[in-house]
């Protein structure tokens, strides 16, 4: 690919269709951008359903022996083929030799999620200290609001979106409740500019430089889940510690996602699922992050035997001697049985590395907006022709792989159409489809089948 070093996506695909003699629309372009690209190995290391293995109703139009155009790991990431066999290998250990498996083995359970934390630092942008392994999402995000919100009489806002997700959202509102305030005073909720579907940074720094002095604590996505922005997080911890706030990131669509750097970022915590993008099978262990610079002051408002230090945890002396920082969250022992799908697919992340996944990325999913813009822009001469307008900012730096494609038409004809030709993508009525061309697993020809495909479905729902 160093060949197309410095060109844009759609310089790219039309300097290659010149290159091969052909429309820059071509599959022809498809496949010579998947000959080149060094990342197209890795596809071998996931398991792509068929089109015949989707339910029934998906069967009838398609090749069924043809891969499934997937593009909706942005919700459930594609199964790792190493995850069968490490959960084998603990099923196996488990039956051979029971307790033992605790401290035995390549996979010791009792500390067998420590194993695999810097590598999942590595793609949040951590310390391996600064992360830990454990519960879900949702959990995390309570455990942590737990030290980081603590009101005050003049400080008592959490700052979020006002369409944050609807599990953040709760989460927020629980915590302000338990606390004792009242969500109409304390909950901070941001919306887009009329007429506009995205936050605009400025947008969020000026409500931060306003309204600070009374924000506990800024709660914000990395990646927003239904528009795909992907938000300015340095400057938005920047801006909040200006005025003393807080400020943490759900990064369930940014983790695996965009390039994060949140120890360099000075983020004070963030949490984040492993089953969209990290592929660790739905409810996978999910993941938590405080900055090393809290790590002696602030505690965990909730213990367990999982944060006393492990070197003295089994000496059941009932003195405990905490871990300092994330590590102190800890509750329980984890679930091995998900560490083992999420390790499978960590070294893949590993393999790669996240600079070179993004440099695909943003080549997959500008060549995947090249081809919406060609095909489906609205054309004032045939106004009657279906045409589609980008929710996601076109900006690179605003994006992660995922596109939001709003549609002049209800969606929900168009979807199970394109369902039955064998294409997994993300439906949210009225008519939007959200679609995540993965740079671990989709190629170039996944994105030119869809395009092509979304053809035959919207010629087929409106005959
Ligand atoms: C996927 C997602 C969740 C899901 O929460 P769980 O606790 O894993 O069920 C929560 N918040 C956001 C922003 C998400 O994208």
């Amino acid at each position: 690919m160093e060949q197309f070093e410095g060109l844009t996506p759609t310089q790219t695909v039309e300097r290659v269709g010149a290159l091969l003699g052909c429309a820059p629309s071509s599959a022809q372009v498809a496949q010579y951008l998947d000959r080149q690209d060094p990342l197209r190995p890795l596809r071998d290391e996931f398991l792509l359903p068929r089109v015949s293995q989707l339910p029934p109703s998906d069967q009838s139009v398609a090749d069924g022996s043809a891969d499934c155009i997937y593009l909706v790991g942005n919700s459930l990431g594609l199964q790792p083929r190493l995850a069968r066999q490490y959960l084998e290998e603990e099923l196996d250990k488990w039956a051979q030799t029971g307790v033992h498996g605790h401290t035995e083995g390549s996979r010791p359970w009792a500390w067998a999620e420590n194993n695999i934390e810097q590598m999942m630092a590595d793609i949040v942008g951590a310390n391996q200290e600064e992360v830990a392994l454990m519960n879900g999402l949702t959990v995390n995000l309570h455990l942590l609001l737990l030290s980081f919100y603590k009101p005050t009489a003049s400080r008592h806002k959490i700052l979020l979106e006002a369409k944050a997700f609807p599990s953040d959202h709760y989460a927020v509102e629980s915590q302000i409740l338990l606390r004792g305030q009242d969500p109409e005073e304390s909950m901070l909720l941001l919306s887009p500019r009329p007429g506009e579907e995205t936050l605009r940074t400025e947008d969020i720094l000026d409500m931060i430089e306003s309204e600070g002095e009374s924000i506990a604590v800024v709660m914000f996505p990395g990646v927003q889940y239904y528009t795909g922005q992907l938000f300015d997080m340095a400057a938005i911890t920047a801006a909040g510690h200006r005025k003393g706030c807080y400020v943490g990131f759900d990064c369930a669509h940014a983790a695996g996602n965009a390039v994060l750097q949140l120890h360099d970022w000075e983020v004070d915590f963030a949490c984040w699922c492993s089953y969209k993008y990290l592929n660790s099978g739905a409810g996978g262990l999910a993941g938590a992050f405080i900055h090393n610079k809290h790590k002696d002051t602030i505690k965990p408002a909730l213990t367990g035997w999982w944060g006393h230090d492990l070197s003295t945890r089994f000496q059941m002396n009932n003195v405990l001697d905490l871990q300092p920082g994330v590590s102190g969250f800890r509750l329980s022992n984890q679930p091995i049985l998900l560490v083992c799908p999420l390790q499978a697919s960590l070294q893949v992340f590993h393999k790669a590395g996240m600079a070179a996944l993004r440099r695909k990325s943003v080549l997959l999913t500008g060549y995947l907006e090249y081809l919406i813009r060609l095909y489906y822009t609205r054309d004032p001469s045939q106004p009657q022709r279906a045409h589609v307008h980008i929710l996601t900012p076109a900006d690179p730096q605003q994006r992660g792989c995922q596109l939001s494609l709003c549609f002049s038409l209800p969606i929900r004809t168009v979807f199970q159409e394109l369902e039955k030709r064998g294409v997994a993508c993300d439906m949210r009525e009225p008519s939007v489809l959200r679609v995540a061309p993965v740079p671990l697993y989709n190629s170039f020809s996944d994105v030119h089948r869809f395009i092509e495909t979304l053809g035959a479905a919207l010629r087929a729902s409106s005959s």
